[in-house]
């Protein structure tokens, strides 16, 4: 399997390239990996160059990408060049795009827009539901091979995908392989090697990593379920706590389908992150059964006035410390009376730091029925790393303590 993303964009860099991510993230969920992907410009020798190297070494190919009616979409007719196929207007598909149009309450439609009715003969069509460039597969019996041809939003891309690719795995005959991912937290990608590595035993299972700022990811890779099943369940009993979540759920998922059962609740209290912990929970649809809110008290006047954090303890022990993280909590649950809460104060630098208080300094609290825990971290990394380090530490522990 392989992956082809065309468009200048990509290379240039004001495009990121998700839909890749998008399909690698479906492939795995079927056990596959793409073996190669290449972003090529809307060049019609680049395109078929990197088709071609595909085809040697693929027997599935996934296009996305310059399907668009514009001059500097040519995808389509470089595919169809490709194989010796032709491209014919089809007027359903014509009429369909004119709908999309008057729909929106156009009235002058672009002549280039029919472009997209312009069918490649022998392939088979796929609708496109949100958008009006349709996408194709095109079977090349002679080398044995399958290209799909997507449109280059993700938008569009993706049900796409969805509607096909377990037809085209199952057509293409591919030995199914299974894959098991679960994050863990707290310990070293070593160690977590090493447990890893003891929970497979002699099975023929193949393990991978990743460490990120979330923790560490393992996968878990076999043709046999069963063998993954019996491993992974050893693995998660040495991970204890430090197992985050499993599968490809996040661990925000986890936080909030753990309260949504237990009909509780949640708040924050935010300094150093400046609002991307609630930023994390409210990206997950459905957080408001959950979340109730939060405060962003990146000032020390805000930290007294809102959360009652003494003046005190700021000039005593600073705005980062384990004390003034404790009455945020504290001032927090009296503002929002949530059944869990979290806080968070630190150094994320470049500056603010002091001989005894360094930069990646941050302390998290979390509160849970009536038992607080504070917990104090030095996150290395710059100060993106650090912020992206602290909301999932964060995260973590609160995952944890809801878990106890
Ligand atoms: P196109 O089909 O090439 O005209 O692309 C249409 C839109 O999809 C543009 O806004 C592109 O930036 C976007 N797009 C194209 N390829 C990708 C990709 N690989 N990942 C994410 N967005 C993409
Ligand atoms: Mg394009």
């Amino acid at each position: 399997m392989s992956v082809l993303s065309i468009g200048n964009e990509l290379l240039r860099g004001s495009t990121v390239n998700t839909n890749l991510s998008l399909i690698g993230k479906k492939l795995a969920s079927f056990g596959f990996e793409p073996k190669i992907q290449t972003a090529v410009p809307d060049n019609a020798d680049d395109i078929s160059e990197a088709l071609n190297f595909m085809m040697r070494n693929c027997g599935l190919i996934i296009s996305t990408g310059g399907l668009g009616p514009t001059s500097d979409d040519i995808t389509k007719k470089t595919f169809a060049d490709f194989f010796g196929l032709t491209l014919e207007r089809d007027i359903k598909t014509a009429e369909r795009v004119r709908g999309f149009w008057k729909k929106r309450g156009k009235t002058r439609i672009p002549e280039t827009v029919f472009n997209q009715a312009d069918l490649i003969k022998g392939a088979e069509v796929i609708d496109n539901e949100v958008g009006t460039a349709p996408g194709f597969i095109i079977r090349n019996k002679k080398r044995k091979t399958i290209l799909m041809v997507l449109p280059g939003p993700p938008a569009e891309m993706l049900p796409m995908l969805d509607e096909k690719i377990s037809s085209l795995i199952k057509e293409m005959d591919f030995e199914k392989q299974r894959c098991v991912e679960i994050l863990s937290s707290g310990i070293s990608e070593s160690l977590v090697e090493e447990m890893t590595v003891r929970a497979i035993g002699g099975e023929k299972i193949l393990p991978a990593y990743c460490a990120s700022a979330e923790g560490v990811r393992i996968y878990l890779k076999s043709k046999s379920l069963s063998k993954i099943n019996a491993a992974r369940s050893i693995l998660e009993k040495k991970l204890g706590q430090n197992l985050i979540s499993r599968g490809a759920k996040t661990v925000e998922e986890e936080i909030i389908d753990t309260l949504r059962k237990r009909k509780q609740t949640l708040s924050v209290a935010e300094s150093c992150t400046g609002g991307m912990i609630g930023g994390k929970i409210t990206d997950i649809p459905g957080a408001s059964d959950v979340f109730n809110g939060g405060i962003i008290a990146y000032s020390n006047n805000i930290k007294t006035q809102m959360l009652g954090v003494r003046g005190e303890t700021l000039k005593k022990h600073g705005a980062v410390s384990e004390k003034c993280a404790r009455e945020m909590i504290c001032g927090l649950k009296k503002v929002f009376s949530t059944s869990a809460a979290v806080s968070i104060t630190g150094i994320a630098g470049p500056g603010g730091s002091s001989p005894s208080k360094p930069v990646g300094l941050v302390f998290i609290g979390t509160e849970y029925n009536g038992k607080i825990e504070i917990r104090k971290y030095i996150f290395s990394g710059n100060r993106e790393m650090i912020r992206r380090r602290a909301v999932s530490s964060a995260l973590n522990q609160l995952k944890k303590i809801l878990t106890r």
